[in-house]
């Protein structure tokens, strides 16, 4: 399995004409050899496979890291730099949007056999089709955030602060078998709604609110994201409003998901009708983001993408509206892209709820 991944790296390797790809990213790591530690590198070369980390993890290495060898290194630049002196590798790629710049200086001032050549995009797009084994990651990790949600909505009432939400919600995906949350839990309630990334605070939630619920956790490092907006008792007539707009937005950008359709398309879609109904203002964010090892990865769901949605793909769709001094909504789902259209992963029903306020 991990053969097809290293020859995806290799025909970037063959396009840029390059000897060797450098890569440093935990995520790229992962994806191409197993390793589940956070420090390490991983040379690819045409023929070889190389993996290099400290004494902290040679052992969990030898047990996870599939590659042609495993070495240990004192510090990472000399390793690194002496792995490629040994190969005898000349131009090498590396990760550009990861490799800080004092990085990329001190392993180019070791060595000066050879040249780096920034890879950006074209690397980060090697993990964008998901094979069937993290799909089924993506997919657990998200049937933990079902589970956790339903746990803890009879706890959503009035008096409850934001952070008990949050906290409850971590612990319940903990319990469940989520390895950590995502990313800092959104629980935005009222006018704090407005905020589009409001992490919990000491707020109460009141009854007459909508409270906005980011929220995901990992399994085997694969995340898990989802935005569920509910109402604490009843809500005012623009509260709802919005809420069925988010909603309308979120179902036609759905049913607009075919394969090789532009996801600036799809943007355009949610957004439009957004528009047309007279929040095209309060809508300032792109439409969705991949997911993956890491909580957002290519690709890019925009006005400005230039990506192609095609099968495997996995990405959010999470339209919103967020009116200061109002409140806000969020809607958001994660899919897969199949051969006729998409697969939903996260299972949330996201008709309007309306919770009991007693
Ligand atoms: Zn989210
Ligand atoms: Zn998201």
């Amino acid at each position: 399995m991990l053969v097809c991944r290293i020859n995806r790296i290799r025909e970037i390797l063959r396009r840029e004409k390059l000897d060797a790809v450098l890569l440093l990213s935990s995520a790229n790591i992962r994806y191409c050899c197993g390793f589940t530690g956070t420090d390490g590198a991983l040379l690819i070369t045409g023929d070889r496979v190389v993996f290099l980390t400290d004494s902290r993890y040679t052992s969990q290495a030898e047990l996870e890291v599939d590659a042609d060898e495993i070495r240990q290194y004192q510090t990472k630049v000399t390793g690194v730099v002496g792995c490629i002196a040994e190969l005898g590798v000349l131009r090498v790629g590396f990760e550009s949007d990861f490799v800080t710049v004092a990085l990329h200086q001190k392993i180019l001032s070791e060595g000066s056999s050879y040249s780096f050549v920034a890879l950006g995009e074209q690397l980060n797009a090697v993990r964008q089709v998901k094979d069937d084994a993290e799909i089924a990651s993506l997919e657990y990790a998200a049937q933990l955030n079902a589970e956790a949600f339903e746990a803890v909505l009879p706890l959503i009432v009035p008096g409850v602060t934001e952070q008990q939400v949050s906290f409850e919600l971590e612990c319940a995906l903990r319990r469940l078998g989520g390895e950590d949350k995502a990313f800092d839990l959104i629980v935005a309630s009222g006018e704090r709604g407005a905020l589009p990334h409001g992490v919990a605070t000491d707020k109460q939630i009141q009854a007459g609110e909508l409270v906005t619920i980011d929220f995901g956790t990992r399994y085997q490092g694969y995340h898990s994201d989802e935005t569920v907006t509910v109402a604490v008792g009843e809500v005012s007539a623009t509260l709802r409003e919005i809420y069925d707009v988010v909603l309308e937005a979120h179902d036609l950008a759905l049913d607009a998901l075919m394969p090789s359709v532009k996801a600036s398309e799809i943007d355009a879609i949610a957004r439009q009708h957004i528009e047309q109904k007279g929040y095209g203002a309060y809508f300032g964010h792109g439409l969705g983001h991949g997911v993956g090892l890491e909580i957002h990865e290519m690709p890019t769901l925009s006005p400005r993408s230039e990506a192609f949605l095609t099968a495997g793909m996995v990405f959010t769709i999470e339209p919103g509206i967020y009116i200061p001094a109002v409140g806000g909504v969020r809607i958001e789902d994660t899919v897969v892209m199949t051969v006729d259209g998409y697969r939903r992963l996260t299972k949330i029903p996201k008709t309007f709820r309306q919770l009991d306020t007693i």
